[in-house]
């Protein structure tokens, strides 16, 4: 806990989108500002908050020390029922927490002023572009980090800003072709896009940050340049973008034990992982995940289940409940599955994903290529098998087959509309576990992650861009506190 005369000099208020793949990357940016020296407030809405607060014990209200700066947990009071009928109704909830966000953000900014804690900049991520409304309002900078690739970033501005042909209702296999980026396929855009893309909600969601991108001083993305080198350098000419990431991968952390870093998971990583993956080879096991939202068919699942039963590896494999409001159906193995698969198979609800990637006996990971699962398969050398889904996973696919080298392709998105045969999978999986292929992979998936390494270390392209972001900021608090002096005198 921190007294009055130690607050940092910055304080960020962070809002983020209810969800894994939007809190991971905006938390691990607050634990980089809070190294650096700032106060960190986290905020997200309180009926995601209670459950991130019931998986993880240390998730204060109040600032607590992390590296030279704080970070506290502050929720916004949204009063959703997830119990209620109409409570798994993605579209009303957005509406609503747009409602009591823009009320209730400026009272809590307000009280934060009056505790001593004015706020000095707000970073949001995508889904909740009202909170950049909020912002001017009250005059407070914003920046948005963006959570997802330079690539998908490049696709929804050019679309919005109708600066490039996008496959429509009467030309739907439309190639689209944008600057510093290979030609896409009709089903290599980020599926919202395409026109028969059923989810016209989240691409208004997505879409409508887009509209607003005059109002935050900066963009930030969790990619690094080296990565996208030629896009990168594109999309600074049109907008102020500076890549910080991977940010997963930051300098040492601190608290120094991993197990006792803050982490805004949902769910609690199952026992005994780490011991069943000591217990293998180097380099003998899959890990499988499709995120924290994605629910494969059952069909699917009886076939991914018996293709990798059938190339004989060692595979662990996220198995979750749906979320709630997803839509999607829980899931079972086959009957019988797990006593043929017997100790060559761990299957779990959840896991500390980045140690899992990680850990020596790892070869290689069959992904639905959301981007933070991407970036920490890039920074951690992991070759991927690409499954990708809908969204920018079809995008990001793309990328790690043809663009970074580092995959092999066993799905082509849910439009694709087939069940992929275990007969497809067994191969897939024997191609990325041994032969040239296999070797070419590795090769570089590490060339990546030495060169995500650089990106963050000292003089690094990230750390550089994460140094001018804070610069700015202090900035633009002292030319605020200069103006304000004036006006006084
Ligand atoms: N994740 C995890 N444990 C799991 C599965 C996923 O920690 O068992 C984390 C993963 O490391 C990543 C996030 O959940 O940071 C998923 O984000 P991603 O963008 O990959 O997919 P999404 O869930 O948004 O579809």
């Amino acid at each position: 806990m921190g007294s009055q005369d130690e607050m940092p000099p910055i304080h960020v208020f962070m809002v983020s989108f209810p969800g894994q793949g939007h809190v991971n990357p905006l938390l691990r940016l607050g634990k980089r500002l809070a190294t650096k020296g700032s106060l960190v407030t986290f905020s997200t809405p309180e009926s995601y908050g209670a459950l991130m607060k019931k998986a993880n014990k240390n998730l204060s209200d109040e600032p607590t020390r992390y590296g030279s700066g704080m970070i506290r947990f502050q929720f916004i009071d949204d009063a959703w029922d997830y119990s209620k009928p109409e409570g798994a109704n993605l579209g009303l909830y957005m509406q609503h927490l747009e409602l009591v966000g823009k009320k209730l953000l400026p009272q809590m900014i307000e009280d934060n002023e009056k505790q001593g804690r004015p706020v000095s900049c707000f970073i949001n991520n995508p889904f909740i572009p009202w909170v950049s409304d909020v912002a001017e309002t009250l005059g407070i900078p914003s920046a948005v980090l963006w959570v997802q690739s330079a690539a998908s970033f490049s696709c929804y501005y050019h679309y919005l800003n109708k600066l490039a042909p996008f496959p429509t209702g009467t030309n739907p296999e439309l190639q689209v072709q944008l600057p510093g980026m290979p030609l896409l396929k009709h089903d290599e855009i980020p599926s919202f896009l395409h026109p028969a893309s059923p989810y016209t909600m989240l691409k208004n969601a997505i879409l409508g940050q887009f509209e607003k991108l005059s109002t935050p001083f900066c963009i930030l993305m969790d990619t690094f340049q080296e990565l996208e080198l030629e896009l990168v350098d594109h999309l600074s000419k049109i907008c102020p973008i500076k890549t910080i990431g991977p940010l997963f991968k930051h300098p040492k952390l601190i608290p120094p034990d991993e197990d006792e870093d803050i982490r805004g998971d949902l769910l609690t990583a199952d026992s005994g992982i780490m011991q069943w993956l000591d217990s293998k080879s180097s380099s003998s096991v899959v890990y499988i995940s499709f995120g924290s939202i994605v629910i494969l068919k059952q069909e699917q699942v009886d076939e991914l289940a018996y293709g990798l039963l059938n190339s004989g590896v060692n595979f662990l494999w996220v198995i979750k409940e749906p979320s709630t409001g997803t839509g999607f159906l829980p899931v079972k193995l086959p009957d019988g599955f797990l006593d043929k698969a017997g100790d060559k198979a761990k299957i779990v609800q959840w896991c500390a994903q980045e140690q899992v990637l990680a850990h020596p006996s790892l070869a290689c990971f069959l992904t639905h290529c959301g981007w933070n699962s991407t970036m920490e398969a890039i920074s951690i050398g992991t070759p991927i098998i690409a499954f990708p889904q809908w969204g920018d996973q079809v995008l990001d696919a793309k990328y790690l087959v043809d663009v970074f080298n580092v995959g092999i392709q066993l799905c082509r998105g849910e439009n694709e509309n087939r069940i992929i045969p275990r007969e497809e999978v067994e191969k897939c999986v024997r191609e990325a576990m041994s032969g040239a292929k296999a070797v070419e992979m590795k090769q570089n998936a590490l060339k990546w992650k030495k060169a995500a390494e650089d990106a963050v270390a000292e003089g690094g392209s990230s750390q550089q861009n994460l140094q001018a972001f804070i610069d700015e900021i202090v900035t633009k608090c002292t030319t605020d506190e200069k103006l304000k002096k004036t006006s006084l005198q």
